[in-house]
């Protein structure tokens, strides 16, 4: 094995892949206009619907998130429309920026980077402007780890009447997801997080709701359009040349998924995420989230002790240890440090991952 080989990747995603997926992303490439393409996107979309908890269309996208998040705005929206952008940090803070790019009018309801939105100011910033026709919101915010009760956020989006669009790209498959009890019109995911996938693939999630929307949307749309792709799913196709080789992998992805199950897979999230924080007490360290009930069973945000800088922290647990950890984005950046385990990750990984952290930081974290 190379030193890449042996590396313990624990970055919120890209994860590691299984051995199944990658033999399955090895495969011969098809005719993407073919009986077995048409065969693949059909077991990939119900499987997705599966772990998204619902029955709408889910529209598969060659890009990155990132992309899929584009897709969801510019499908459903218009310049000049007011929409509340509900954001807890870096991620939330990049859906509102995609909306401002194409020309909505957002308004920002912030939370305090390491909290979760509370959902009675949501439900106040809502009742106070009954022109806001979308809320914005992130299921679990990867910057932080931070996740937001999803259920109730829905509740009083519904309640006051706008469209929820919402990012679960670092929950879905991971955690409990039920889109349509929860009165999500739109959700967005990506295929290398939850998914044990590679990434270059992005879903998106449109109910009748989103559709209405989408007929009188008229922000700019060519390839993101998602019109095209449910007329082209329709017919067991993507609009455009799909990577194939990610799509490979993600069915393979979803087999092992339904082998676990999901309420398995929902328990063993939540066994990592607590062991995780409970590893990095008492190691010493410090976590970013206070409040255990919001703290995010996919990433864990580790304080940077003093003395030390995440450059050197990273790099030694890289080099000494083959553990490879995240930094940290926005105004966290050198603050605070994060560690992924979502996916294809098991008790063993996070041991290994701490066992690094106390050789490297003996003493709970006093610089070296
Ligand atoms: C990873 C992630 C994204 C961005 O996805 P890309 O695939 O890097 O474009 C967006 N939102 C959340 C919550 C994420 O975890």
């Amino acid at each position: 094995m190379s030193a890449q080989e042996s590396d313990n990747l624990r970055i919120p995603g890209p994860t590691p892949l299984p051995p199944e997926v990658r033999q399955a992303a090895a495969a011969q490439m098809i005719n993407h206009r073919g009986p077995q393409f048409a065969a693949l996107l059909a077991e990939a979309t119900a499987g997705l619907q599966e772990f998204l908890g619902t029955e709408s269309d889910v529209l598969i996208l060659t890009c990155s998130g990132t992309g899929a998040l584009e897709a969801a705005i510019v499908n459903t929206l218009s310049p000049g429309d007011k929409v509340l952008s509900v954001s807890i940090g870096h991620f939330g803070d990049r859906f509102a920026a995609i909306a401002q790019a194409y020309g909505a009018h957002v308004v920002t309801l912030g939370f305090e980077w390491g909290t979760a939105a509370a959902p009675e100011r949501v439900a106040q910033a809502l009742a106070e402007d009954p022109e806001i026709v979308a809320a914005l919101v992130t299921h679990n915010e990867t910057s932080t780890g931070v996740t937001n009760d999803l259920a109730a956020l829905g509740r009083v989006v519904k309640t006051a009447g706008p469209l929820l669009l919402v990012d679960v790209i670092s929950s879905a498959g991971c955690i409990e997801l039920q889109s349509d009890a929860w009165g999500c019109d739109v959700a967005v995911g990506g295929s290398q997080k939850g998914w044990m996938a590679p990434p270059g693939l992005g879903f998106v999630s449109m109910n009748p709701r989103a559709w209405d929307a989408y007929r009188k949307a008229r922000m700019p749309r060519f390839y993101m359009d998602l019109g095209k792709a449910k007329a082209s799913a329709e017919k067991g196709q993507t609009p455009w040349t799909p990577a194939l080789s990610v799509l490979y992998a993600l069915v393979a992805g979803l087999r092992l998924m339904r082998a676990e199950g999901l309420s398995n897979i929902i328990a063993r999230h939540h066994r990592m995420g607590r062991h995780t924080r409970q590893g990095i007490r008492a190691a010493g360290l410090e976590l970013l989230v206070a409040d255990e009930r919001h703290a995010s069973n996919m990433v864990t945000a580790v304080r940077v002790p003093d003395g030390w800088a995440v450059k050197d922290l990273l790099q030694r647990l890289r080099t000494d240890h083959h553990v490879v950890l995240a930094g940290a984005q926005g105004i966290l950046a050198g603050r605070v440090f994060r560690i992924g385990h979502l996916g294809h990750c098991s008790e063993a990984d996070i041991d290994s991952v701490l066992a690094a952290l106390r050789q490297v930081l003996p003493r709970g974290g006093a610089g070296a």
